[in-house]
């Protein structure tokens, strides 16, 4: 039987990276980048206006004084229609365009108005403005009372960003809502980027019914399935619903075979060694090719893993979970998360967040395989070893027990008591 590492480092050999295809930018989020990116654009593209105030030259401005005639208003969006010349500034408003003469924008709370209170304009010229209506007409002198202004002072020069030609996102970096705003700045409505993979979940057993349902006698609700799908979407791939299939070969098979045409299938259930343990059988005579069968793992020992097609389109990567829900959900964490990273062109290393911490309770762990165990990990000083307790959990069926873990314990095979106080491996679970 396949140790952990063993059985992962088979399910990486089998993974392929997917093609790159263009995509739009509002579905890049997450993807990673696969090809480099230039600016088509210097940024910014023009001098402009940091601050909303008043465009000057510098050495008008004689100890931080002057009084000088405005010219007109320079709105963000507008070019600048005069000159700036001696005695002379023009209002400008942040982002706007620097006018040519300006050396230096003095920001609006360093000057008042001369004309004290600006004239309010009516909205249709010959009425009077009603209440908090009409425009304020412009300033026609402003005095200005700042330190002597550098030049340059508040303007942002042309280029000084970034350059037309400049490559400024690399092949291989994972697009975040920034690598976003940069592909928007440099004209990019679309990326080569790595697309997500498409992952469908199929549900077996005769005993399973839907959520939305009360189980008869014998019958459980598929917990799986939602599970699952809410897993893949978390990894960052496209969930896809094949539902419950009962354990009979002609629908099975069927529906294993919808399966294949996704990047990835996960099964869950019919992979142990029951009488109605189909799955297996059923995708070997589908054409998918065995890689292992059982792993040296606490739970899910019965997990299958396979693929179909060798090339990069057709391939088809398959998981057999075991049916009991923990089983399914550590063989996600385990196996089925890395694969999703490396067929995505994200780094698989950190699907796997390995860490020490510090039990807080005795506990004995007895078996041949390692366990993943359920607990809780205290999130405190990030630079000591946490703390982590073992949680109450009855095995591989008590979803509960799960629900209050953020962490699962690696308790390494063989028979012991581990002390309180004792450091241990666990690995964090998502948030
Ligand atoms: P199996 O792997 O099919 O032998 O199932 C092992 C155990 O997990 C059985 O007790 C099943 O009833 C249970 N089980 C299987 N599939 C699911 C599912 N989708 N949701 C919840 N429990 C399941
Ligand atoms: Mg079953």
């Amino acid at each position: 039987m396949l140790s952990v590492d063993e059985a992962l480092q088979r399910v990486l050999e089998c993974t392929r990276r997917r093609p790159a295809a263009r995509v739009p930018l509002a579905d890049a989020l997450g993807l990673v980048l696969a090809e480099d990116v230039a600016s088509d654009i210097d940024s910014p593209p023009y001098d402009k206006s940091m601050v909303d105030g008043y465009a000057v030259r510098a050495a008008d401005i004689v100890d931080g004084h002057a009084e000088l005639d405005v010219l007109e208003e320079i709105m963000a969006g507008a070019v600048a229609a005069k000159t700036v010349v001696a005695g002379t500034c023009s209002r400008i408003m942040t982002g706007a365009p620097i006018p040519d003469g300006a050396d230096a924008v003095v920001m609006q709370e360093r000057t008042e108005f001369v004309d004290k209170f600006a004239e309010v304009l009516p909205l249709t010229p010959g009425t009077s403005p009603a209440r908090g209506e009409g425009k304020i007409s412009p300033p026609r002198r402003v005095r200005i009372t700042d330190e002597p202004p550098r030049p340059g002072q508040n303007i942002l020069r042309k280029g000084t960003s970034l350059r037309r030609g400049d490559v400024v996102l690399h092949s291989g970096r994972l697009i975040r809502p920034a690598e976003i705003g940069m592909l928007a700045e440099v004209g990019r409505a679309e990326a080569l980027a790595i697309p997500r993979s498409r992952v469908a979940v199929l549900s077996t057993g005769n005993e399973l019914v839907d959520a939305g349902k009360t189980p008869a006698a014998s019958q459980i609700r598929n917990s799986n399935g939602p599970m699952l799908l809410a897993a893949v979407r978390q990894a960052g791939a496209e969930p896809v619903d094949l539902g419950i299939s009962r354990d009979e070969p002609g629908p099975l098979r069927e529906r294993l075979a919808q399966g294949l045409k996704y990047d990835l299938l996960i099964v869950s259930g019919g992979v142990s060694t029951g009488v109605l343990d189909l799955v297996p059988g059923l995708l070997t005579a589908l054409g998918v090719r065995e890689v292992f069968h059982r792993v040296r793992v606490k739970p899910g020992k019965p997990l299958w893993f396979g693929m179909r097609g060798d090339d990069v389109i057709g391939q088809t990567l398959v998981f057999g979970l075991p049916g009991n829900p923990v089983s399914s959900f550590v063989g996600f964490e385990l196996f089925v998360k890395p694969a999703i990273a490396r067929s995505s062109g994200r780094e698989t290393r950190a699907c796997h967040r390995m860490m020490p911490a510090r039990l807080t309770s005795d506990f004995t762990h007895r078996g041949d395989r390692p366990t993943y165990y359920p607990g809780a990990l205290e999130t405190g000083e990030p630079t000591a070893v946490p703390a982590v307790t073992p949680l109450r959990w009855a095995g591989s069926a008590d979803l509960r027990g799960l629900v209050d873990a953020n962490a699962l314990i690696v308790f390494p095979a063989g028979d012991r008591t581990f002390a309180a106080g004792e450091i241990i491996n666990v690995e964090k679970l998502d948030e």
